[in-house]
């Protein structure tokens, strides 16, 4: 068995709830996701029979190799051995509560002692329960979907707050964190990621000639084209403000982010929404300025955010309805 290896069960098997709720977020095939750290293959085997059926299972028999994982691919929650060389469970669960990209992965301790001190010890390091080894298979199982289970409830409702009430993309607060937190993420592992920013073509004179209804619509499509368009779990979209948005493209080279905003410019177009009054097209069109960033250095996201911004205004520029792009230079 490979460390990080992704497990494909033969068999589909019948939905349950958190399965359900874990679509709200991503593709419907997708399962949640769950890490199992133990330094002893033989206790992952034993964790792997029991989950691979219903989840995505992942390992890991190190701390620290748990713990970068955690920060690249986020599980939805992590079985954890208490007692390991190294790097100990406590001190896993630790180092995650204290990042806030990883704070929020519901963590089981799971381990061969029982003392109630160990237990409390656990829990005070952010833990949300605790199990014992040999484990039993039915109580394990009920334990991981009840974590889930909650777990997923509150990713919705902070998902709610985040999200923009006319277009239903995420909004401009959770933008900003998200731009911060892949910064810092693109920063520590070395990859680069892009910016796009995008503004509709005309839209004043869009919403003059077609009413301000229609230019709400128009805008809820922009939005649903582009979401449709992106289809990497990591990439994200958000309403920036008006009629601009921005996407999010982690682990994303400056070149494939040019291609993508041609192909997002050119996905609004063909959906033939009119517009009698552009001075560009019989059709709405918009403008992106991307920004690329090499992740080699340490940058702000202001600065990605204004070289997006800069790049948006040469489009404009330019003549519309096409994308300027730029990488960030130290
Ligand atoms: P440009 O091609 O240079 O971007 O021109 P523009 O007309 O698109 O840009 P401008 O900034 O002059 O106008 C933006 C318009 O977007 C004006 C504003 O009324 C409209 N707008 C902003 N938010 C909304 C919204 O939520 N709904 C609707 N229908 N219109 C909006
Ligand atoms: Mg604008
Ligand atoms: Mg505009």
């Amino acid at each position: 068995m490979t460390n990080f290896t992704k497990t494909c069960p033969a068999h589909l098997s019948m939905l349950h709830d958190e399965n359900a709720i874990a679509q709200l977020f991503e593709s419907p095939s997708s399962k949640p996701r769950l890490l199992i750290v133990d330094d002893q293959p033989i206790n992952i085997q034993v964790m792997y029979q029991i989950f691979a059926g219903q989840y995505q299972v992942f390992m890991a028999t190190k701390g620290a190799q748990a713990i970068d994982f955690c920060r690249r691919t986020p599980p939805d929650l992590i079985l954890l051995d208490v007692v390991m060389p190294e790097m100990d469970g406590f001190e896993v669960c630790s180092a995650l509560k204290a990042d806030p990209a990883t704070r929020d992965i519901p963590i089981i301790f799971v381990t061969a002692h029982t003392e109630s001190a160990q237990e409390t010890r656990g829990i005070e390091a952010g833990a949300v329960d605790f199990i014992t080894k040999p484990v039993n298979p039915a109580v394990v199982r009920a334990r991981v979907k009840a974590q889930l289970t909650l777990k997923f409830q509150s990713d919705l409702m902070r998902k709610l707050v985040f999200l923009d009430g006319l277009t239903s993309v995420f909004n401009r607060r959770y933008f900003d964190q998200q731009l911060a937190i892949e910064m810092a993420r693109a920063i520590r592992a070395h990859t680069p990621m892009a910016l796009i920013m995008l503004d509709v073509d005309f839209f004043k004179r869009y919403n003059d000639h077609y009413s301000h209804q229609t230019g709400d619509d128009c805008l809820r499509q922009v939005a649903h084209t582009l979401k449709e368009s992106l289809r990497r779990p990591a990439d994200l979209v958000a309403r920036y403000g008006g009629e601009e948005f921005v996407c999010i493209l982690p682990d994303t080279a400056f070149a494939d982010a040019l291609n993508i905003a041609a192909e997002l410019e050119a996905n609004v177009r063909l959906k033939a929404m009119p517009h009698a009054d552009s001075s560009v097209a019989s059709v709405v069109t918009v403008s992106l300025g991307v920004a690329g960033f090499s992740g080699q250095w340490p940058a702000q996201a202001s600065a990605l955010l204004a070289l997006a911004d800069a790049q948006l205004y040469a489009a404009k520029h330019a003549g519309r309805a096409r994308a300027c792009g730029a990488e960030l230079t130290p």
